[in-house]
């Protein structure tokens, strides 16, 4: 048999990329679709100035980015280039962004991308149109660079057409044809086209498209103002019509634009203009030239006039130029910023791959060649799954909102913490009123509120033993922080805290067909008595880690399942079997969670619970169902900080009146509402992983120090035949723990990691260590650097010492957590 029928809808940058990467890996009956003309489709790759700047605070983003830059650059039409490595320069004006600068080099180090910051002189020498006294300095990228993107797809298209693919212009799909749940072909006015997988890569026409099979497709079109000047007198004869441009590509960030050269002019992008959302009816229609076409509006003047002033004052060779054309040029914006990939839940073979820049298109299309070729991308790309938002992030004013906000911060200075002011309030726990009375600070995750810390808790800080004191930082680190943590780790550690873990997803997996579910897509040993809990994981087929669970059997067919978000659910939903034998069930909203944890911990829940609480009674990774001052609770001994104590689980309805009575009676106990500042710093000392973070699908097992969580010897699952012969002594690199010396200074996460002056890995996660006063900081490195080892970290333009630790670093016998 053949390679199956593929029809991509859309012959802009992204879908031309996917009939290569699909025809050079042999998948020859490929067909591309477009409504427009060919090659120039009237979409924003029409048009696009392909300024390609690969650095990101995002290891895959910018995976994707270099990818993008290595497969152009072999590129050629006519012999004329498809990528022009020119470099790319960002600039900084003030210190703020000079500092940001650093960060970002660091990001760049981390992944892998060569970059240095360079002072004003050179940052002129590089691009001579730069007054040196009007900038600080700048981040120099040698391999950043243009892509000629309307050329890239006459290239990808001629190479896909030799590997067997046929493009198709003037053809709109006006439906997707499907049967039993699976894509069957695409509607044409001249007719249907059979496929077996359909690939929309329709750019900003993305939600129309997936309207078609009733699909949310999180996007919102934008207009973005695009400029040309006339001659620029500086740059005539610098250039030829071949060459187009000599100077890096250009960002100012902190005026929200960037420049390019055309030959003798110069083109200019802003991003300092209101957002200006787009009516998929209102497009203009009629001929498609160079110089019209749906995806760009007429220019808005007025809008670029203050972008205007500003580009003269960076660039003074502008104070005579005037602006010969420009445009108002749409493209997608997303609630994250993240692009749009995946299949669709109701209808199989029916795929999307949305909201990709030019800078990522080559590696979005691998990525997408990989997933359904070999059912895996090597880029690990949970950030890009169309399946990680929740249902009210997929709402369309809620699309409207963020996506709007993101163009408005799209060259800001973001800190890692800082939350999206609005929407707010979106999701809240039953405690919600409790936690805002005693004055919580609430940051944002997925719609839901969480506290960082209690204001409460305030008068606690001046209690703190010497040796609990948290030393002061620095502006950035003390930004969406509070030594108010320290006082709530204190109290966890000592007497007893409540946490509201109702944000964490949970699925419900019941039905006879439950347990082999569990078996075959878990590391774990599920046929366990009723009453276990278990630490697993679910594998990818090459034993990447695509999740970690904790999975409670609480009755023989039914399963509660401790999850990390929408894709675990959309993952056990999908592998769930045909015959309905299995149901998954996500009850996060319809249930709660509050972690009781510390010493005082048992105290206190016994003196309101007539069930037995007692170590033998109820054992460490064991639940019971429980009543807890009349409230009927699904409790769970574990502790994801290290102390003694239980995840107590019960409905909505319920919630408000168990945080009632824990906290009643826990005022004899010394309780206190702690939030998730210092429940962060207590996990990582206890070694703790988050998914996501500290490890993915890019990541073993074993390399994740999780390995212990693999039980081969229980038969067949996913990702166990990839793990044959892998150990903690086999792997080359490990998730290894350090303090930093320095104990005022707490890194954040993404900064690299340098062992005898060269780069070899980057930080994960990181907190301050409250019980053990230091900063404490997991890192990926090479296994050789083993503890004891001493490693410096980058944080913005210095370096800090670090050693790699033994972990965890509290409680290794598990004394606390097993008493
Ligand atoms: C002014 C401006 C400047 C930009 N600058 C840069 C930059 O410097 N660097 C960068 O990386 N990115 C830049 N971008 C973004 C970049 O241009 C886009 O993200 C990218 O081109 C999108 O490619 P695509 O293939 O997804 O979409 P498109 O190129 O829009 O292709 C989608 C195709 O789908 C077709 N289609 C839609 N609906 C249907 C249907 N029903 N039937 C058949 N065909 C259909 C359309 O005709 C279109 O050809 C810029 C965008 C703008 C507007």
């Amino acid at each position: 048999m053949g390679s199956p029928r593929v029809v991509i809808i859309g012959a802009g940058i992204v879908g031309t990329n996917l009939a290569d990467e699909l025809t050079a890996r042999g998948w020859d009956r490929v067909t591309v679709v477009d409504q427009g003309p060919l090659p120039l489709t009237g979409g924003s790759t029409s048009h696009a100035p392909g300024l390609v700047f690969q650095t990101t605070s995002s290891k895959t983003m910018t995976a994707l980015a270099s990818y993008t830059v290595e497969k152009f650059l072999s590129l050629e039409v006519d012999r004329q280039w498809c990528f022009n490595q020119v470099g790319g320069l960002e600039v900084a004006t003030t210190e703020a962004r000079l500092a940001e600068l650093h960060r970002r080099q660091g990001w760049a180090t981390s992944w892998g991308v060569a970059g240095r910051i360079i002072d004003p002189q050179e940052c002129a020498k590089l691009h001579p149109l730069l007054d040196p006294t009007r900038i600080l300095g700048g981040l120099y990228v040698e391999s950043d660079g243009l892509a000629k993107a309307a050329r890239v797809v006459v290239a990808l298209a001629r190479r896909a057409q030799s590997g067997g693919a046929v493009f198709q212009g003037l053809t709109k799909v006006i439906g997707i044809e499907h049967s039993g749940g699976k894509v069957t072909g695409v509607a044409t006015p001249a007719g249907v086209i059979p496929a077996d997988i359909v690939v929309s890569c329709g750019g900003f026409w993305g939600p129309d498209l997936g309207a078609l099979i009733g699909m949310d497709v999180p996007l919102l079109p934008l207009a973005h103002q695009y400029a040309k000047t006339h001659q620029i007198p500086e740059l005539v004869g610098r250039n030829t019509e071949l060459s187009e441009a000599g100077f890096p590509i250009l960002r100012h960030q902190d005026q929200d634009l960037y420049f390019r050269e055309h030959v003798d002019r110069l083109g200019i992008g802003s991003y300092a203009h209101r957002p200006m959302p787009v009516d998929l009816g209102e497009l203009p229609d009629g001929e498609i030239t160079a110089d019209a076409m749906p995806s760009m509006l007429t220019f808005t003047k007025e809008d670029f006039a203050p972008a205007w002033e500003q580009c003269k004052k960076l660039l003074p060779c502008l104070e005579t130029a005037t602006i010969d054309t420009g445009f108002n040029g749409i493209f997608s914006f997303t609630p994250d910023g993240g692009p749009l990939i995946g299949e669709s839940r109701d209808v199989a073979g029916f795929w999307i791959a949305e909201a990709v820049w030019v800078t990522h298109s080559a590696g979005v299309a691998r990525a997408v060649a990989q997933l359904l070729i070999d059912g895996r991308s090597e880029v690990e790309l949970h950030g890009c799954d169309v399946h990680r938002f929740e249902q009210v992030q997929l709402d369309p004013d809620y699309v409207s909102e963020t996506a709007q906000q993101n163009f408005v911060e799209i060259y800001d200075i973001l800190h890692p913490l800082q939350p999206r002011e609005s929407p707010r309030d979106l999701r809240v726990s039953p405690f919600h009123a409790r936690q805002e009375k005693l004055g919580a600070v609430f940051l944002e995750a997925h719609g839901w509120e969480r506290p960082q810390w209690f204001e409460a808790n305030a008068a606690l800080v001046d209690q703190l033993p010497t040796v609990w004191q948290p030393p002061a930082r620095d502006e950035w680190s003390a930004m969406f922080h509070s030594p108010i943590a320290a006082a709530e780790a204190w109290r966890t550690r000592t007497a007893v805290a409540l946490y509201d873990m109702t944000p964490l997803k949970r699925l419900e997996i019941s039905g006879p067909g439950a347990l082999a579910l569990l078996e075959r897509l878990t590391t774990g040993t599920m046929d366990k008595s009723i009453g276990s809990v278990t630490y697993t994981l679910a594998l990818d087929a090459t034993g990447g880690v695509r999740s970690d669970l904790t999975v409670a059997r609480l009755s023989e067919d039914t399963f509660q399942v401790g999850a990390n978000g929408n894709l675990d659910l959309d993952y056990f939903r999908r592998q769930a079997p045909s015959d309905g034998s299995a149901a998954v069930r996500d009850i996060t909203g319809g249930t709660c969670c509050i972690g009781l944890w510390g010493p005082r911990a048992r105290d206190l829940v016994e003196a309101i619970s007539r069930d037995d609480f007692s170590n033998e009674g109820f054992k460490y990774f064991r639940s019971k169902q429980v009543r807890i001052g009349g409230v009927p609770v699904t409790a769970m001994r574990l502790s994801y900080v290290g102390e003694l104590g239980w995840e107590l689980y019960t409905s909505a309805e319920n919630g408000l009146r168990l945080w009632d009575v824990l906290w009643t009676e826990g005022q004899r106990h010394g309780i206190i509402a702690a939030g998730r500042a210092a429940f962060n710093s207590l996990r990582l000392e206890k070694g703790y992983r988050s998914w996501g973070t500290d490890m993915t699908t890019e990541h073993n097992p074993f390399e994740a120090g999780v390995g212990f969580a693999v039980r081969s010897q229980k038969g067949e699952f996913v990702g166990r035949s990839a793990l044959c012969g892998i150990s903690d002594e086999t792997v080359d690199r490990h998730l290894s723990c350090l303090t930093i010396d320095d104990r005022r200074t707490v890194v954040m996460g993404s900064e690299p990691v340098f062992l005898d002056g060269a780069p070899v890995g980057y930080v994960t996660s990181a907190a301050y260590g409250h019980t053990v006063g230091a900063p404490v900081a997991y890192a990926w490195l090479p296994a050789t650097a083993g503890v004891g080892t001493s490693v410096e970290i980058q944080y913005f333009d210095r370096r800090i010492a670090a050693t790699v630790v033994a972990e965890p670093l509290v409680d290794p016998e598990m004394k606390k957590i097993r008493s």
